[in-house]
């Protein structure tokens, strides 16, 4: 008889987003001449780089001619991509990763989402809270978890690392020894990140512990402090317990083109067996490669050009965090965050809790953000704002914002 995988019905809804949808439409129902403005998904509103576009354009054409048409990618991903992202990405900062230890993908959601399942089913994980949901609930449905505790709104065989202002976002080493690590830095949802020093000790930790460390860098491109790593990899050892994922998204604004990578060095052996070798099999099995034009698409991003057209997209998102940033502040809010990522997050005000505070703020202000709370018990009475709207709609934000909470 088929059984189901019971592990799905363990999890909790996806009440997050799906709450902020109801009430939004709730309110506009019954305000349909209020004009919302929404700073909460993290999606992109800026277009495609002309070097993107033409490269992309390039390619299709390409596909469209029998001498230069491509069919199945390559698994792992061409070599022209994964040339460019170890060239750029990594040895001209220093980090000795070689083209053959990256691994193009569709998007750091899957690879995050996917990459527990070469681990043991007993291997305990270790997240910060608040967290992106997506490392949890994938271990949820690979039975990792243990049970949901409704109440507490926690896994009961999960290390949770608490991340708050009480301890500067840097979370502690936990009581209990972890086997993976989450770190996600740039950290969405807080916005916060860590110098090379705290980043050092945590690669410390996991060789001490034999743990391997995940680590999501979907960020990185919105570092602006000399002292914070942009990969992992830059500290002493992480070739040797660290998995470090990768985006297009925010950078480059690929939310909807799809391409990310993971880079999984040769070094980092388990039980005598390379990881690599592991995830290759993984890949080679379960994925069929990103579209040819997608990857020459990237290509382009690394390109003189396409670099200098990112950095404006990253400029623009974070002129935003600024005026985000700014404006709280200068309105007595406590504020974390947009220095070195396009989140910011802000303590509530009189302690409301988060959606007490996404209340307030659709009714007073229109304004759409984040309650704290939906990325993990220790979220409550915080909240997230995204600097990814227009610069018009952020600035309209703000004014309301302070009319209303002056
Ligand atoms: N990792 C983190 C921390 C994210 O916040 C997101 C998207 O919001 C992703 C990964 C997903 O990236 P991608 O669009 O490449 O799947």
């Amino acid at each position: 008889m088929v059984r189901i995988n019971g592990n799905y019905l363990k999890l909790p809804g996806s009440y997050l987003f799906s709450t902020i949808a109801k009430k939004v439409a709730a309110f506009s129902e019954t305000n349909p001449d209020k004009e919302i403005i929404r700073l909460g998904i993290g999606d992109v509103t800026l277009p495609l780089t002309p070097t993107i576009l033409a490269a992309m354009h390039t390619a299709v054409d390409e596909m469209g001619q029998a001498e230069t048409f491509r069919g199945y990618a390559p698994d792992l991903g061409y070599s022209f991509l994964r040339e460019a992202i170890a060239r750029t990405d990594y040895q001209k900062r220093g980090c000795a990763i070689d083209p053959e230890e990256i691994f193009v993908s569709d998007g750091a959601k899957s690879d995050s989402g996917n990459i527990q399942e070469i681990f043991d089913n007993a291997c305990r994980i270790a997240v910060t809270d608040p967290v992106y949901p997506v490392y949890v609930d994938s271990n949820a449905m690979a039975g990792r978890c243990g049970d949901y505790d409704k109440e507490r709104e926690v896994w009961t065989n999960v290390i949770y690392m608490p991340s708050t202002s009480e301890n500067h976002f840097v979370p502690e080493f936990p009581k209990e020894t972890p086997d993976l690590i989450y770190l996600c830095l740039p950290n969405n949802p807080t916005g916060t990140t860590l110098k090379k020093s705290e980043l050092q000790a945590w690669v410390d930790y996991a060789i001490k512990n034999r743990a391997v460390i995940l680590y999501d860098a979907a960020y990185e491109a919105y570092i602006h402090e000399d002292d914070v790593p942009h990969s992992i990899y830059e500290c002493d050892g992480a070739r040797e317990c660290a998995i470090e994922l990768r985006s297009f998204s925010k950078n480059a604004g690929f939310t909807g083109v799809r391409l990310g990578f993971t880079v999984v060095p040769k070094d980092l052996v388990v039980d005598g067996t390379p990881l690599h070798s592991l995830w290759a099999r993984r890949h080679g099995t379960k994925f069929n490669g990103a579209p040819y034009i997608i990857q020459r698409a990237g290509e382009a991003v690394y390109t003189d050009e396409g670099q200098k057209e990112i950095r404006g997209l990253v400029s623009y998102y974070m002129e935003n965090a600024k005026v985000i940033k700014d404006g709280l502040q200068s309105l007595g809010f406590e504020v974390y965050g947009g220095v070195n990522a396009p989140y910011i997050w802000l303590k509530t005000p009189d302690n409301m809790t988060s959606w007490d505070f996404f209340d307030d703020l659709l009714n007073r202000a229109n304004v759409v953000g984040t309650p704290g709370s939906g990325f993990g018990p220790s979220g409550e009475h915080y909240f997230r704002l995204t600097a990814f709207g227009t610069h018009e709609n952020t600035k309209k934000a703000l004014e309301r914002i302070r009319e209303n909470y002056r």
